[in-house]
């Protein structure tokens, strides 16, 4: 029998649910066709070894079907749900409308909806970054860790649910990463890209000390949620996303490890 797994964010071992990484009442704002079955990718790789699309699978049906155990069901149905319902008017108002205005306090709300979906999409796979303690501050005072940072902009490709995530580890040093991976990490770079109806949003993790600010950020047009730096933010000012920078921007992790300057290759030290 595997070892029973412990809620992602609280700790306790109460046994998990297999949850919903998109709500449900998105269901009827998104179209079930084109193409009627959700897209999973996973990119990971180590320093230079980038196995590309190491999983990928198709599933018949919706992204708004896709579940994954990793939460109790005491986190769903407290913290995590406020969440969502801070979230839903927002999310209602992209999926309804041509674009989305949002001022500083909803960039927070609609960030930290998103980074919820990175965090607990990091534990479809065993490949996660975010370390014990962020995942229990975000539990208890949705304080949405210093390396995460949000973006977001309106697209105009036909998929509208999608959910694609890339990793990699990396390190400056030839001693490896710092900070050094703790117990049970073994990821400090990632990109979540999460398609909701027209809205896109890029959902970028860099852990690593001394790496330069936005390297993981969208080379194509995209607002800045989180951090924020203006008043409001205006998607309907921006070009909108087409299908090709939408796969430019989610190559950001590629573009990390064929940059060359990146010399470190193969396996990292342990601890
Ligand atoms: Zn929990």
């Amino acid at each position: 029998m595997p070892p029973q797994k412990a809620c992602v964010f609280c700790g306790r071992y109460d046994g998990l649910s297999k949850e919903h990484l998109w709500p449900k009442w998105m269901g009827e704002y998104l179209p079930l066709s084109e193409p009627n079955a959700h897209i999973s990718e996973l990119h990971s790789g180590i320093a230079k070894q980038l196995r590309t699309l190491q999983r990928r699978s198709e599933r018949p049906g919706p992204v708004q079907t896709k579940k994954i155990r990793a939460v109790c069901s005491r986190c769903n149905n407290s913290w995590m749900s406020a969440l969502e319902e801070e979230a839903k008017p927002i999310l209602l108002r992209a999926l309804t409308s041509q674009g989305l205005i949002v001022g500083p306090s909803e960039a927070e709300r609609l960030s930290k909806w998103a980074v919820l979906k990175a965090i607990v999409g990091e534990h479809a796979s065993g490949d996660h970054l975010t370390p014990a303690d962020d995942r229990s501050n975000f539990r208890s005072m949705q304080a949405i860790p210093s390396y995460f940072r949000v973006f977001a902009n309106m697209h105009a490709s036909t998929t509208q649910a999608a959910y694609v995530r890339h990793s990699a580890t990396f390190s400056l040093t030839l001693n490896g990463p710092k900070p050094s991976l703790p117990k049970g990490v073994n990821r400090n770079v990632q990109l979540t890209t999460l398609l909701v109806g027209p809205l896109c949003l890029h959902v970028s993790a860099t852990r690593v000390d001394g790496a330069p600010n936005g390297l993981l950020d969208p080379v194509r047009p995209m607002a800045c949620l989180h951090p924020i730096s203006s008043a409001t933010v205006d998607l309907g000012l921006i070009p909108v996303l087409t299908d090709i920078d939408l796969h430019l921007n989610s190559r950001a992790i590629q573009r990390l490890i064929d940059h060359p300057r990146v010399k470190y290759g193969g396996e990292l030290p342990v601890p």
